[in-house]
């Protein structure tokens, strides 16, 4: 068994799901859970996602050997902060946090030497859903888990976070934490900006309701990850500023000079591009 008291905090899709993966590999005793209101602790309990509903953090980490942090970005910072003062020296404490330069800086600033038994993570695994009922325990089956080592983590620790999410299916992999947000960035927070943003233009033409009527296939496909939680796509583009900024003025100029050439009829402008970009798609991504 990896951990016989695992404290989970922030028991949504992403925390919920890792518990009752570990309950279903029978690599965790007792699940202590922890989340901002009453009602959604009292929701994880209902579900079976958590065995034990703790009131405060102090009481969540008490005498737990490991400790999973799924909440916002927003929140990061100050869960670490309260922990901090109630964690064992042997504690090995892990996160699902999306973005993670911040998530290393608020380690180092609020765990001090306990820092050593951080190892921050990040499953890219997720839907658009939220909150304990959207957990399920084959969510990181077959998935990548990326972790961002900071170079004072212990061996032991990184050695029980990689059992941890192999034991849930998860494959690891680990990454320097600049290099991390700036690939995420490109492939996951731009993404979900740009369904948001499609979203919201369209709902505020007057026959919004004819347009998303005919809506279909890439529509569809492409607007799915725009009812993902508000709050936490807020939390990470604030979060990851530096490369989304980056990003959106390299896609702003590619969308001016496309705009561009559908004002001025430049078939082969717009045919190159479309070339380009499904050539790219159908050689360099792979499932
Ligand atoms: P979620 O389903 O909304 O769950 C978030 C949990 O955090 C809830 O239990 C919530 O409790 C709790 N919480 C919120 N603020 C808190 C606070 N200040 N103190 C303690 N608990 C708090 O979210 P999620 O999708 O699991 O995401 C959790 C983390 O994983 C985020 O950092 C996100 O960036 C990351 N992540 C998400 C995905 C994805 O696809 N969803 C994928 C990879 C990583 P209440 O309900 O009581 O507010």
């Amino acid at each position: 068994m990896i951990f016989e008291r695992l404290c989970i905090i922030g028991v949504g899709l992403i925390g919920g799901s890792l518990s009752l993966a570990l309950k279903q590999a029978g690599q965790v005793g007792e699940v202590v859970g922890y989340a901002r209101t009453a009602e959604t602790r009292q929701q994880a309990l209902d579900l079976g996602i958590i065995d034990v509903a703790a009131d405060t953090l102090a009481e969540a980490v008490r005498d737990a050997d490991g400790i999973f942090i799924a909440v916002p970005m927003g929140a990061m910072e100050s869960v670490l902060a309260d922990i901090a003062p109630h964690i064992s020296d042997k504690v090995v404490m892990t996160d699902g946090g999306s973005v993670k330069t911040p998530v290393v800086k608020a380690a180092y600033a609020e765990l001090g030497d306990k820092v050593q038994r951080f190892v921050p993570g990040h499953p890219i695994a997720g839907t658009e859903k939220s909150g304990p009922n959207s957990a399920f325990a084959t969510l990181y089956q077959q998935h990548q888990v990326i972790l961002t080592l900071l170079t004072d983590t212990a061996d032991d620790a990184v050695v029980t976070v990689r059992a941890m999410w192999e034991a849930v299916g998860a494959v690891v992999t680990e990454m320097d934490p600049t290099q991390h947000d700036a690939v995420l960035a490109a492939t996951s927070h731009l993404p979900h900006v740009l369904a948001f943003n499609l979203v919201d233009v369209l709902a505020q033409h007057d026959d919004c309701q004819k347009v998303l009527r005919y809506a279909a296939g890439g529509f569809r496909d492409f607007s799915r990850i725009a009812s993902s939680d508000p709050v936490m796509w807020r939390d990470i583009c604030i979060s990851n500023r530096d490369a989304m900024l980056a990003l959106l003025t390299e896609y702003r100029a590619g969308l001016e000079t496309i705009s561009a050439a559908i004002a001025s009829g430049d078939e082969d402008y717009l045919l190159s591009v479309f070339e380009r970009a499904k050539a790219a798609r159908d050689t360099r991504f792979t499932e």
